[in-house]
């Protein structure tokens, strides 16, 4: 049973057990939504990291204060909420002052950097993983879901793709070059899309965020939107430092996660209309299309390797 699969059977009926009219989106999204007044909703989603699954062991601190943050805040960047404020778990094997300097000073800089104020947590003893719940608002109704997309609307990505996944290799390099060293900055730092998520409310038609890979997310985003999609994998934005130094960088920027760029859709008018500080982030590489499926290439992308899922070969 996929990680997808064990959600819907156990966890779906117990989220529709406990329908409450005040929550606009459940699960299935990068975020849920709560109507909490007469003007915003709350935008929230919390994202657990766990040593030697998410990161390696003996993962730099200080990274994993930014990182943590950073790829929590992601999901708010999908659905264009302004960040507020974020709760974090802690759960450590033992109290370690130097470990715990570093891992709070990288944090700090993240919390400041995406203006997520950090409001509350819990510490407790045991095998090193992170739990970070992020809170966001958007003015009411304007949350860009996965579930929006248009047979039509381009389908663009921010960014450059398939940097992260070619770092993976790179971790362990204890004298990297300077072209290594820039594909590291973007799986040790990535820089969540707040603000052009944010520009992007009321533009586009539906949001994803790439961390599972482009065709594991955008797969995601057009089975919620009920419709297909086609890519052009010549339209791929791929970093200069990453196509000289991987020939399968295009399978990459496909299939590789940890990017955390924005996948979204939207009518050709609509990024036309875009400010062009804004529509110069996003390169266009494909098209919304009826029915469903994605299609690279001409060629069904099921076929090949799909992003990460935790229980995918259980
Ligand atoms: P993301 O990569 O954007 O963080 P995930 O792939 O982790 O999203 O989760 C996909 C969807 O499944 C989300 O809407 C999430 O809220 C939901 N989900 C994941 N685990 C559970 C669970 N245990 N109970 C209910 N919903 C869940
Ligand atoms: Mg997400």
């Amino acid at each position: 049973m996929g990680e997808f699969e064990l959600i819907r059977r156990y966890f779906l009926p117990v989220s529709e057990a406990g329908q409450h009219p005040a929550v606009l989106l459940g699960p299935g999204d990068d975020c849920a939504i709560q109507r909490v007044g007469e003007g915003q909703d709350l935008v929230f989603s919390v994202d657990t990291l766990v040593e030697g699954v998410h990161f390696p062991e003996h993962y730099s601190p200080e990274k994993l204060g930014w990182r943590s943050l950073a790829v929590a805040a992601s999901d708010l960047a999908a659905m264009g909420a302004d960040p507020v404020c974020f709760t974090l778990a802690l759960t450590l094997p033992q109290a370690d002052p130097d470990w715990l300097a570093n891992f709070s000073s990288g944090l700090s800089s993240a919390s400041r950097s995406f203006g997520l104020n950090l409001a509350g947590g819990d510490i407790t003893r045991g095998p090193l993983a992170l739990t970070l719940q992020v809170h966001g608002t958007v003015p009411v109704d304007s949350a860009i879901r996965r579930s929006g997309a248009k047979p039509g609307d381009l389908i663009c990505v921010s960014g450059t793709l398939g940097n992260a996944a070619a770092a993976l290799a790179l971790l362990d390099l204890e004298f990297p070059t300077t072209e290594q060293v820039e594909l590291l900055e973007h799986y040790h730092a990535p820089q969540p899309q707040l603000l052009l998520g944010r520009a992007l409310r009321g533009s586009a038609s539906a949001a994803i965020d790439v961390s599972d890979g482009l065709v594991a997310d955008l797969t995601h985003l057009l089975g919620a939107s009920g419709v297909a999609g086609a890519i052009d994998v010549g339209c791929l934005p791929l970093s200069g430092a990453l196509a000289a130094q991987r020939e399968d960088a295009i399978n990459l920027a496909l299939y590789g996660g940890d990017d955390y760029q924005l996948c979204v859709t939207i009518a050709d008018t609509a990024l036309k209309a875009l400010p062009d500080a804004i529509r110069k982030q996003l390169t266009a590489v494909g098209r919304v299309r009826t029915g469903a499926g994605l299609v690279v290439d001409g060629g069904s992308a099921q076929a090949q390797p799909g992003g990460y899922d935790h229980f995918g070969s259980e």
